[in-house]
């Protein structure tokens, strides 16, 4: 008998193994030093293992942790204030983010995290500047980090229709000098559960001289780099002002093109374009809710997938998707994929929940060590709440209803245990590596600051809801 760590019983799993989402009936998993080590039949694991720990996951749903590909954590601080406005980035939040203090992103951030575990999420995918409180706070509660430093030349302010942005490449190098002391003090270290990542926030953010310099260092530091890419018609404008070239063929121009390049949205591209990021191996990240909300449009995601690329799916940030909830996520992905096409079969349930995992995984390069449930990779597990009325009645033979009921109807909160690495997260819906009171108190305490300071811009700027707010109606 060989002596391992903990052994999870499990009844009804899905590996994602394979090219659907791998049932396994009656499997259970040995886990050893955070990582897999068997997958077999339950008597198979009984004869050859024995463990310290045995969690009985018999009467739950048991599956990979969910791969939040692209977040903005620290604008949790704003959750609910940028909200049902044109032209959001320039009118909606440019105008709060300037008012938030270095603590007050640091506290959103944890929420954010929080929330996102609590939701199943057991990759952060992380991307802004002043990330330390928030990759310290990944690393302490024992979640797994994707980050993404971003990194700009353009001066942060309010830009008008029409005006090209300005660049100091000053800011690029402060940026730089984030990323290196982030990248020498976690990447591939910590149990390798923290990546950092170069994100530079958008060709049209970033000088073309700093663009060369971050490529030439993800080539040597064997690192990736998280771009936002033709997000929307604004960075349009800003590419043909510039370049008279939009973003992909821009990009194609100074060969950039390649596997290091994760493209995020890329809401304004063509077939053409989203053919010749497969071609070139890009992969990219669909945030269904955040570009839907933000700019009432469906991002071409499904396309994308269907073309052969990899793309995982993100909650984006809290001030615009307003939640870090990836089951959410997967219902959208879904449900748009299927409104675009006009009919019913597309983008089915098992694709969106392949795209939060295993598709995530391989779109961020880390499908080595998780994504899936299998031996060699770690122990990244959630257990999903098969009382819940969303769940019910269950249906188990000869048909199985738990993946469209887990995509259609659940709440986050049906995440039941979070597991990281071979470690508990959360438990029951109980944290056990943080306090999830004591994060919402923290953060609390900014939101009246941030309130005061950001009004007189609010008022000014005077949104449909300002102006029903004015109004007491809101
Ligand atoms: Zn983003």
């Amino acid at each position: 008998m060989r002596k391992v760590d903990t052994i999870v019983q499990t009844k009804h799993m899905y590996t994602m193994q394979g090219e659907g989402v791998g049932y396994c009936y009656n499997y259970d998993i040995a886990i050893e030093n955070g990582k897999i080590v068997a997958i077999a039949p339950k008597e198979e694991v009984a004869k050859e293992y024995t463990a310290e720990k045995v969690i009985d996951a018999t009467d739950h749903l048991v599956l990979p942790g969910f791969i939040d590909a692209h977040m903005h954590t620290c604008h949790a601080v704003l959750r609910g204030l940028a909200q049902d406005i044109d032209k959001w980035m320039m009118d909606a939040i440019a105008p709060l983010d300037a008012v938030r203090s270095y603590d007050a992103k640091a506290a959103g951030s944890r929420l954010a995290v929080a929330e996102a575990v609590m939701n199943g999420t057991t990759t952060i995918g992380d991307d802004g500047n002043d990330l330390a409180p928030c990759v310290e706070f990944i690393d302490k509660i024992g979640a797994r980090g994707n980050i993404s430093v971003r990194i700009r030349d353009a001066v942060n302010r309010r830009y008008l229709d029409g005006e090209v942005y300005d660049y100091k490449q000053e800011l690029a190098e402060k940026n730089i000098a984030e990323f290196m002391d982030l990248y020498e003090k976690y990447h591939n270290k910590k149990n390798d559960r923290i990546r950092i990542r170069f994100g530079p926030q958008g060709c049209d953010f970033v000088s073309p001289e700093s663009l060369a310099k971050i490529k030439e260092m993800a080539i040597k530091l064997d690192t990736k780099i998280h771009m936002h890419l033709q997000q929307d018609s604004r960075e349009m404008e800003q590419m043909t002002m510039r370049y008279g070239l939009r973003s992909i063929p821009f990009l194609d121009s100074i060969d950039y093109l390649d596997n290091y390049l994760i493209g995020i949205h890329l809401t304004e591209s063509t077939t053409e374009e989203l053919e010749l990021l497969v071609k070139r191996g890009v992969s990219a990240v669909y945030c269904p809710g955040s570009i839907g909300l933000i700019l009432g449009i469906i991002a071409p995601g499904s396309e994308m997938r269907q073309l052969g690329g990899n793309v995982g799916l993100g909650s984006d940030q809290s001030a615009g998707n307003n939640c870090h909830n990836m089951i959410n996520e997967m219902k959208l992905c879904s449900l748009f994929g299927k409104i675009k096409k006009g009919n019913g079969v597309d983008q089915p349930a098992w694709e969106s929940l392949r795209m939060a995992t295993i598709e995530g995984a391989k779109a961020l390069g880390i499908d080595d060590i998780t994504g899936s449930i299998t031996v060699g990779k770690t122990a990244d597990i959630i257990f999903i709440n098969l009382e819940d009325p969303s769940m019910n009645p269950v249906y188990t033979e000869p048909m199985r209803n738990f993946i469209p009921n887990l995509v259609y109807a659940a709440p986050g909160s049906i995440v039941d245990t979070v597991m990281v690495n071979g470690k508990l997260l959360m438990e029951n819906r109980k944290p056990l590596t943080f306090d999830y009171q004591e994060l919402r108190r923290d953060v609390q305490k900014y939101a009246n600051e941030i309130g005061e300071k950001v009004a007189p811009k609010f008022w000014e700027i005077n949104g449909m809801n300002a102006q029903m707010m004015k109004k007491n109606q809101l």
